[in-house]
């Protein structure tokens, strides 16, 4: 960036927004949780919050936003914009942003928030710092930006202090999702952003459903049951998946059980994974490297099953087991199924050490 683009009067940029992604009539969840934070952010400036939907028929989606926390929700319908394109959705940003001139706008770290945020901080000549786990104001008013670094080792701290918007990305479940109250009044703001068949780079041919093994995705399930390489072989995540289906949750997978091949690399959790907060997470064969815990250590309880009783995951973990998991795993099938059976489920106790 050029210091002929650095601002000299900032003063016009006022107001927090929120890019709000949508599928199927319902927000996306990261888009919740960035409301939820952007309303923190936009009380410390004093200013409004304001969410931004795209789409074709989302002025119903718009009202309901609101009940989140927004103060009004600026709306374009057009059928150019049904679902995500790269180049019209970044037209249309940039020019929104242009006229209104935010002072932050936050992206969720999404496959599309992440090529939009990526391609608006080029058009519109400012920065955006990727994957922030944490937001605050320093004394001169300007967004401190924390994410990861180093591998998760130390936080960084980006601020963007000669350009405006100052931009960010946020991965799902780093915030917590502020309640909905369906009483809540904002303004819903229709507005017309001039769209040609230039601004329209791919043409959509087929939409196929994208979904995971077992149904429900790890970032929205209640209960993650995650594997390591310790499970040795791609066939033992049958056995995974057999305990998450009679806890009702989802599978998911350490990067080394993912680079070893045995399982698609959405069902990463970490760092350069998925971000997790479920209520339960139960880790198997996994040893708890910084940049595992990065992806699940706000997970509300947290079961580690581990035969080395030094593995660092124990260090964050509600209850351990050390033991091997190729004993522990079928015990705890056995006693579920028991249970849901009807019987008491405590024939025998499990073959490991309860820490
Ligand atoms: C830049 C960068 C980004 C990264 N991003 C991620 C990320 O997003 N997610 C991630 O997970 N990692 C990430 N990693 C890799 C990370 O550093 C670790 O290498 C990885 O998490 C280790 O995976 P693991 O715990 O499955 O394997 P290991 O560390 O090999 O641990 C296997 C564990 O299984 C246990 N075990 C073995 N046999 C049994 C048994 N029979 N019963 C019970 N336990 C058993 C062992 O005691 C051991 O603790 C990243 C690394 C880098 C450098």
């Amino acid at each position: 960036m050029t210091d002929s683009h650095v601002l000299e009067d900032k003063s016009h940029f006022r107001g927090v927004w929120v890019f709000l992604e949508h599928r199927k009539q319902g927000l996306r969840d990261v888009s919740v949780q960035l409301i939820g934070e952007g309303r923190r952010l936009a009380d410390l400036r004093a200013t409004t919050l304001t969410g931004v939907l795209l789409g074709n028929g989302v002025d119903d989606l718009a009202k309901h936003a609101i009940g989140y926390g927004l103060d009004r929700v600026i709306v374009i319908n057009d059928p150019i914009l049904e679902i995500y394109r790269s180049r019209p959705y970044a037209q249309v940003m940039a020019q929104l942003i242009r006229r209104h001139k935010p002072e932050i706008v936050l992206y969720g770290a999404s496959k599309n928030g992440r090529d939009l945020g990526g391609r608006l901080h080029a058009i519109l000549e400012t920065g955006l710092a990727a994957d922030c786990v944490k937001f605050d104001i320093d004394a001169e008013g300007n967004l401190d930006m924390i994410r990861p670094s180093f591998g998760g080792k130390s936080l960084a701290h980006i601020l963007c202090k000669k350009h405006r918007p100052q931009m960010a990305s946020v991965r799902r479940n780093v915030f917590v999702a502020p309640p909905h109250d369906p009483k809540r009044t904002g303004e819903v703001v229709p507005e017309t952003v001039e769209l040609g068949p230039s601004d329209v780079d791919a043409t959509l041919e087929e939409f196929q459903e994208f979904t995971k093994e077992g149904g429900l995705r790890p970032e929205e399930a209640d209960v993650v049951v995650s594997g390591g390489y310790g499970l040795g072989d791609p066939g033992h995540f049958v056995m995974l998946q057999e305990l998450a289906d009679l806890l009702g949750g989802a599978i998911a997978a350490s990067r080394k059980a993912v680079d070893s091949g045995w399982v698609p690399k959405m069902l990463q959790v970490g760092q350069t994974g998925m971000t997790v907060r479920p209520k339960l997470y139960v880790a198997v064969g996994i040893s708890g490297a910084v940049q595992h815990l990065a992806g699940m250590q706000e997970s509300k309880k947290i079961v580690v099953i581990n035969i080395d009783p030094k593995a660092p995951l124990f260090e964050i973990a509600d209850y351990g087991i050390v033991g091997d998991l190729f004993e522990v795993v079928p015990e705890m099938v056995r006693q579920l199924k028991a249970l849901k059976g009807g019987e008491t489920g405590a024939r025998t106790a499990v073959p490991a050490t309860a820490r």
